[in-house]
């Protein structure tokens, strides 16, 4: 199969094979239908598998047909509210800042020129400057758990709007005991109606702490092990 075959627009597809990408691994192979199509998802993904394109490429895809891109939306001072509250359309959550800044760096090469904004935030490190780049709209956020919880009670980041949440490492965050948080943040994210989100579960790892969270959090979810 070819990116083409798996449902990928024509702007993507361009910067896929920008990246080298010839051909689908198998975790992209089966999961980018999948979400394509809509539907929550728990795939079973090692580093190294290509998971990040799995849940970014649909993502990417979903957003770029969304009529309130933040490019596209003309007052440019993100969907919604006021410029001080950024509103992505989708947030992708990651156990560390090295994962998450890896995250950020591949989806900006995905959404290049596409016009979809990412931003990034982690702690560790002042948060001021992620804060003004949150200003300039995001459609894209890519977190670990602690600094976007500080976000959002700052008020500087609301989730009302996310239509796609994609989880990565959730094994690995739920043993650095970001569990709370997680859940916290899942529960900001009442999108009427209900069912609108889609959920994006990738862990190693299947303990019984993450099928609860896959219970609580997807519905109606294909299970991938590839
Ligand atoms: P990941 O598992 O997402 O960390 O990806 C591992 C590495 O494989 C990264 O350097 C990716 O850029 C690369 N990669 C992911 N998907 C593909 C693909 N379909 N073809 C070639 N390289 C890929």
């Amino acid at each position: 199969a070819t990116f083409a075959e798996i449902g990928l627009g024509d702007g993507l597809k361009k910067n896929i094979r920008r990246c080298n990408y010839v051909k689908p691994t198998p975790i992209q192979r089966h999961a980018i239908p999948i979400a394509v199509a809509g539907r929550d998802l728990m795939a079973c993904a090692q580093t190294g598998s290509g998971k990040t394109a799995a849940f970014c490429f649909p993502i990417i895809s979903g957003v770029l047909k969304d009529p309130s891109l933040v490019s596209g939306g003309g007052d440019g001072g993100g969907r919604g509210g006021s410029a001080a509250v950024a509103c992505p359309l989708a947030l992708i959550l990651a156990p560390t800042r090295e994962l998450s800044c890896q995250i950020f760096e591949e989806a900006k090469k995905f959404a290049y020129m596409t016009g979809v904004k990412i931003s990034v935030a982690y702690g560790g490190t002042p948060i001021y400057q992620q804060l003004r780049s949150l200003e300039k709209g995001v459609d894209i956020l890519v977190a670990t758990p602690g600094r976007l919880v500080d976000m959002i009670e700052r008020a500087r980041v609301s989730l009302g709007m996310i239509k796609y949440l994609a989880l990565d490492e959730a094994d690995r965050m739920l043993d650095m005991g970001f569990e709370p948080q997680i859940r916290k943040i899942v529960e900001q994210m009442d999108m009427p109606p209900p069912g609108t989100r889609q959920t994006m579960l990738f862990s190693a790892t299947f303990p019984d702490d993450i099928q609860r969270l896959a219970s609580d959090f997807l519905s109606d979810y294909i299970f991938l092990a590839v």
